[in-house]
């Protein structure tokens, strides 16, 4: 069955965007535009501290997605079995 990558713990993301650049360096791409991961910054409620969000796009899964889950310093990342309910971009 095929793996796809998952932002199981998306609560431990820092925002470094390092899975952006890898997955931009897979594709030979310079700069974030057009990324495959979205990382996106909003304060928290009632807190003067960010939180991040994610989405990835489904098109990642031509991507090399072991290298991608490993390069976060944070372990945000699981490689999970696909069920067939990944459509459109997932978060
Ligand atoms: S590499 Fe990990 S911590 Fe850094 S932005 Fe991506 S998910 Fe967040």
């Amino acid at each position: 069955m095929t793996k796809i990558l998952k932002a199981t713990y998306m609560e431990n993301c820092i925002g470094c965007e390092l899975c952006v650049l890898e997955t931009q360096r897979q594709l030979k791409k310079v700069g974030l535009e057009g990324a495959p991961i979205r990382i996106f910054r909003k304060r928290k409620e009632k807190s003067e501290y960010l939180e991040f969000g994610i989405e990835i796009d489904p098109r990642i899964s031509s991507l090399d997605i072991e290298k991608v889950k490993n390069i976060c310093p944070r372990a945000v990342f699981e490689l999970v079995e696909d069920n067939g309910e990944t459509s459109g971009f997932n978060s």
